[in-house]
């Protein structure tokens, strides 16, 4: 068989919060209270096909940058970390437009649920779109994958955080949710927007856009000012609270 026959086909499909692009985390871990599930598909709903999954803590996620790929790609890109300015290689970067349009996360696992024919894992740290195909689950091997001592240029740190501030209006808002989902909500949004959303071109420059970022139901009204983004205000769609 010729390799360039060789198709891949989806294997689970990941309902993640993250309902848009904008704001996504640009790699998994960095919002480490995102909550998603890995819904099996068929014929691997079969929980033969994830017997022993539950001794591992975390998962590789192979997947396809869907939303991306009628875009097509281009030998060079221009990563974020660089300001939008300069040009790499696009097999130097972790770039959403690639040949074969596949991206790798870790994830942590949290549980594992079988309900008759649905098989689901239930997975957090994720810097996926809602809807993506996945195509492969591995498990994560530290002794393996854990490399301290590798040198990652200019993406050897995470990028930096700003502070989140909330606003007496949007804070009003989170405590009609039931404590425990009050707690875990704004924990997620703040280790969301801290990761400076906007465009690489806006970063460190005064601001006085509105940005609005839909996260699960919450829609999230926010302004960066000049050392904090402020949650200005956030709407819930029905049934939250
Ligand atoms: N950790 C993966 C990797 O290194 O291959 C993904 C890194 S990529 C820079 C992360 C970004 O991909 C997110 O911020 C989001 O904007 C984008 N993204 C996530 N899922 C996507 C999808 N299904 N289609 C297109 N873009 C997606």
């Amino acid at each position: 068989m010729s390799l360039a026959l060789h198709t891949i086909q989806p294997i689970a499909l990941c309902h993640s919060p993250y309902k848009q692009k904008f704001s996504i985390p640009r790699q998994a871990q960095l919002a480490p209270s995102a909550q998603a599930q890995i819904e099996l598909l068929r014929p691997y709903n079969d929980p033969a096909y994830i017997e022993g999954i539950e001794q591992f803590s975390h998962l590789w996620l192979t997947f396809i940058f869907h939303e991306n790929l009628a875009q097509g790609y281009k030998p060079s890109v221009r990563p974020p970390r660089l300001g939008g300015a300069q040009k790499m290689g696009v097999f130097a970067t972790r770039s959403t437009f690639r040949p074969n349009g596949l991206g790798q996360s870790v994830v942590k696992l949290e549980s594992v649920v079988h309900h008759q024919d649905a098989c689901m894992l239930h997975v957090s740290g994720l810097d996926l779109l809602d809807k993506t195909p996945i195509v492969d689950i591995k498990p994560y091997l530290p002794y393996a994958d854990s490399l301290p001592e590798a040198q990652a240029g200019i993406a050897q740190e995470a990028p930096k955080c700003i502070e989140v501030a909330f606003t007496e209006q949007a804070e009003f808002v989170l405590i009609q949710l039931e404590p425990l989902k009050n707690k875990k909500i704004k924990q997620w949004i703040t280790e969301v927007l801290s990761q400076d959303p906007r465009p690489a071109h806006r970063k460190h420059k005064i601001d006085h856009k509105i940005y609005f970022s839909y996260l699960d139901r919450f829609n999230i009204h926010w302004q960066a000012q000049e050392k904090v983004i402020q949650v200005l205000h956030i709407e819930i769609k029905s049934n939250e609270l």
